[in-house]
Formats: structure tokens, sequence, C-alpha cells
């Protein structure tokens, strides 16, 4: 068949344009990134061995050769390979949500730091070659399949295949070093030593040989079960980077062992942000499954609650069967059980970060509270352990305080937890419902996560004290007079034409909640809150 050029999707053109005119000052990574690919490769390749003998092969591992007369780079896996329509569809195109509005937000700011940041957070994998390389060539067989395909690019907005006949199983990436930069001994990345390095720093913990020649680069050890003390940050940064195809680091690492009649360990990381597609449903959430570190299942949900779905990590199990499927994971004992456990670790660590790492603390409520708080929504999750862990805006100050604090600051005589909804902080801060709270010197805190207006209507209490809407009918200050019989009589006339005039009101009262303001609205009492009603009419209900 003759050769074909296509044009790669506009946003992995502009992509691409990134990448050619390199805002990374880090270029090493192209080769981490296409060991990366080989290694995810040859795990999907086990896989289908594993469930199709005839997929089966031995010695899967991943080559690095080196042509410094030629200047190139290549690296070869024999993995689970790419059909002519899989790589035009991986390759070509840039399937991931976000994309188009991280572009958008790139574009603006190119050299800032928070654009490298931007764009390091959502990875760009494979296109990263495109930064030493002016021409990159790919030759690829899917396992099974008798023809292969030949790609290359000169990372300029086009690219061409072609079948070929004789491409062994596997993939195969060929970089070709761009000239400008051969007189530069920190990039000359055909040197075997720098190769190395780059090597040994970025892949070391892969489970698959990574070979120079003769020679195997990485030691190969799985990082979950090596002890913490002998794994330095660094190396748990990068595993975290291949498993979550996140570049910035991890806020905090969770390790953790169970051993007795159901065995597995578990290294997790809690990012440092909210990925884009946190609210997506198709998203890539969940753990990566091993069983006796053989690879198994990628974004495995059934691992966490859904409410931490934001948490990366590798569960290793030692008593699963390896041809385990996800429909069977779903009703597991086992999975269950370690989902509970996991949930329970992964808060308990947050509660430490809370009393021994403030700022990283913060970080974390103000990427992932609101995820977290779902699970407020959930009847049979621990709520008190989310609580615990949770802080809210309030009028006590510009800093969020938790529930804790709040309840020890509290005056003598306020035996509620007093909170007010709203869609902003600026919003509900001067809403006059919290006049008579502010005269009392009662805390208020300010709700404007969508979230919190649903749960606030399940969530009855915390450590014994109840929560209290202060837009609700009925809230009862001690300390409320009633209006005089004097003030009743005079503004009778005044009420009895606005319960006329006012059709969407049920009742207008006469109150001395207000200090400065002359009217509020208030919900009943078993009524919706006014933001909440707000919140269903926008979704139509
Ligand atoms: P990511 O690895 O984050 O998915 P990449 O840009 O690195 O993004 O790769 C895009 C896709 O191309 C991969 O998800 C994979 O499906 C495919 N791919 C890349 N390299 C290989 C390879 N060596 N073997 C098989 N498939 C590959
Ligand atoms: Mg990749």
């Amino acid at each position: 068949m003759s050769t074909e050029t296509l044009e790669f999707q506009a946003e992995a053109r502009q992509l691409l344009e990134l990448m050619v005119h390199s805002i990374y000052s880090n270029k090493d990574i192209f080769l981490r990134e296409l060991v990366s690919n080989a290694s995810d490769a040859l795990d999907k390749r086990r896989l289908a061995g594993l469930q199709d003998e005839a997929l089966w092969a031995d010695d899967l591992h991943i080559e690095i050769e080196a042509d410094s007369q030629a200047r190139t780079l290549t690296v070869r896996d024999n993995g689970i390979g790419m059909t002519r329509d899989e790589v035009v569809g991986l390759i070509g195109t840039i399937a991931r949500s976000g994309t188009a509005e991280m572009l958008r937000k790139l574009k603006a700011d190119k050299e800032s730091k928070e654009s490298a940041e931007l764009i390091g957070q959502f990875g760009v994998g494979f296109y990263s070659v495109f930064m030493v390389s002016d021409r990159t060539t790919l030759i690829t067989r899917k396992a099974g399949e008798t023809t292969g395909v030949r790609w290359e690019s000169t990372g300029d907005g086009t690219y061409t295949i072609e079948t070929v006949e004789d491409a062994p199983e596997g993939t195969s990436v060929c970089v070709h070093l761009r000239p400008a930069d051969e007189e530069d001994a920190l990039h000359d990345y055909t040197d075997e030593r720098k190769i190395r390095e780059i090597v040994k720093r970025y892949s070391d913990f892969l489970s698959f040989p990574v070979r120079l020649g003769e020679e195997t680069l990485n030691s190969m050890k799985a990082l979950w079960a090596r002890p913490r003390a002998e794994v330095s940050d660094e190396e748990y940064h990068e595993f975290y980077r291949h498993i979550s195809h996140d570049w910035t680091d991890p806020l905090d690492i969770v390790q953790m062992r169970a051993e007795g009649t159901f065995e597995y360990e578990a290294l997790l990381f809690l990012p440092s942000r909210a990925p884009h597609d946190l609210y997506q449903r198709d998203a890539r959430h969940g753990l990566q499954l091993y069983v006796k570190r053989v690879f198994i299942l990628d974004d495995s949900r059934e691992l966490l609650p859904d409410h931490l779905r934001f948490v990366k990590g590798v569960v290793d199990a030692a008593d699963l069967s390896l041809n385990i499927s996800r429909e069977i994971l779903q009703q597991d004992r086992h999975i269950q059980l370690i989902r509970r456990r996991l949930a329970k670790k992964i808060l308990a660590s947050v509660k430490d970060l809370m009393n021994k790492k403030e700022d990283q603390y913060r970080t974390f409520w103000r990427e992932f509270g609101p995820v977290v708080k779902e699970g407020l929504l959930d009847p049979s999750e621990d709520h008190k352990a989310i609580l615990d862990i949770a802080s809210f805006a309030s009028t006590a100050g510009d800093d969020p305080t938790t529930l804790a604090d709040y309840l020890a600051r509290r005056p003598e005589g306020q035996d509620k937890i007093y909170f007010m909804t709203g869609e902003s902080r600026a919003q509900v801060a001067n809403s006059p419902h919290l006049e008579a709270f502010r005269a009392k010197g009662y805390e208020v805190l300010l709700l404007t996560d969508r979230v919190d207006e649903i749960w606030v209507e399940t969530v009855r209490e915390y450590a014994g004290t109840e929560f209290q809407s202060v837009a609700r009918g009925a809230v009862d200050l001690p300390t409320d007079e009633e209006p005089s019989a004097e003030q009743a009589d005079a503004y009778a006339p005044v009420l009895t034409w606005l319960n006329e005039t006012l059709d969407d009101v049920r009742d207008v009262r006469l109150t001395t909640r207000l200090t400065d303001s002359p009217a509020c609205l208030v919900s009943d009492n078993d009524g919706l809150t006014p933001a909440l009603e707000k919140m269903y009419k926008a979704m139509g209900q």
C-alpha cells in the first residue's frame, strides 16, 4: 500500500508546535516518556497473553539503541503494538478532555512558569520527542496481526503512514536528533552515560528490563515493596509521574501493608492539584491493580470510593486471581474491604497533614475539598471522618476553619453550628441573614461549594452539635425578642398589603433579626433554602 499523508488533529497540531518550540527546560524527559509508553505497552501485552495463550510472549523488555554517527536514538519494545487505526487515533489526535481549554490558556501566555506547569500537569507524552528531534519514525505491529505500520513526522502538522510487511511485533520509535543540538554535550542523547543516567533516574522501578546492549539499566524493584526509608522522594515522584501522567509532584505519599488472610500492599499519592477532568464521568480515575507484582488493571475505580477518586497509586494484592475481571472486581468482598481500609487510611493521612503540615492540608482542601464532601451524600460513608478533615469559610476571619475550631471558639449559649449557603463568599458575606448573628458574636460558616447545598440537607450534626441554616424560618437566637404589640399594630397594614401583593412569598412577618437591612427572604423550616431553590431552577427542575 502506498504512503498516505495525514494531518494531525488541530489540537494535536498546537501541542506539537509548543513542543517544537520547546517550553520545557528539561528535554531529557522525552526519553522517559518513550520508555514509559513502552512499559505500558508491555503491561498490556502481558495481560493479553494471560487472557489468550496465542498472545503470550516470553522475555518482554525494552531496548534502547543509540547511533552517534546517524544521530538517532531508538526505543524498542515487544509489547502490544498498534494497528493502523490505533496509530492514527492515538498518536494523531488527542482525545483527552480539557485539551482545548488548556491550549487556550497556554496560548495567552506561553513563556510563564504557570504555563510550563499547566502543560506539565496535562502531560505531553509522545509529542515530547519533538523537543529534541526534527524527524521521528514509529514502526509498530499489533500483537497477533500480520502486517505492521510505519509512521513518520517532522512535527510540522502532518505525518505519513504506510503499511509495512516486515515489522516485528511491538513498537519501535526512532528519534532523529536535531543537528542544532550536536555540539551540546549536555543534551547528547547518543551518549551511553547520558542514557543510563536518564533511565536510572526516571524509570528504575519499571517491572520490565530496560536494556542498552547487554546491560540492564533499571533495578526493576517494585517501589511499593521497598521500605519507605530506602526510597528517595525523587524516586517516589518519578513513580507517581509514571502512573498518573501528572508532572507536578504529589502532595503526600500514603503507604500501607495488610498482612493476614488477605495480603496486599498499597502505595498511594495525594496529588497537589485537581485534574481538569475531576468532574467528568468518563475521566480516568482509580488505582492500578497488581497481583503479586504483575500489572492487572488500570483505572480501577472499585478500589476507592468516588469521593476519593483523585487519589493515584497502586494496590498489589497477593491472593487475587491473575484473570480477575472488572466485573468480578466490583463484587469481590476482599476488594470492598480494601476500599474501606484505603479510604480510612487516606482520611487519616489528611488529618495528619492538618495537624503537622498545615500548608499542605490547605492546598489539599482547596483542590479536593468539594470532591471529598461528596462522601457526605453517601449514607454508608463515615461522615464524622470526613467532617473531621473539612474546613469552611466563616464570618470569623479570612482563613477557613475546621468544625472543631469553630466549636471551640463559640461563645457560651450557642448550641448550634450556624451556616449559610450561597454561590460565592462575597454574595453570602453581605447577606442580611447574618446581621443578627454578627450582632450577637455568633460565627456563621459560609458554604459556597455546590455540594454544600446538598449535604446540609441530610447531615444533621457534628460531634453532637446540630447544623442550622441561618436562612431558614425559625432560627431562634436565644435572645430574639418578639416585636412589641405597638410595633405589630403599627406595621399590620403594611404587612397585609405586602402579603397580598407579593404572590411568590408565602408570608411576610415582622422580625427583630435584622439590625441594618429593612427586609430579608427566609425559607420555611422544611422548605428549600433560597440558594438550593436557585440551583434546582438552574437544573430545570
Ligand atoms: P499517554 O501515555 O499519556 O496515553 P502518550 O502521548 O505518551 O500519552 O501516548 C499516546 C498513546 O499512544 C498511548 O496511550 C498508547 O495507546 C499509544 N502508544 C504510545 N507509545 C506506544 C507503544 N510503544 N506501544 C503501544 N502503544 C503506544
Ligand atoms: Mg505516555
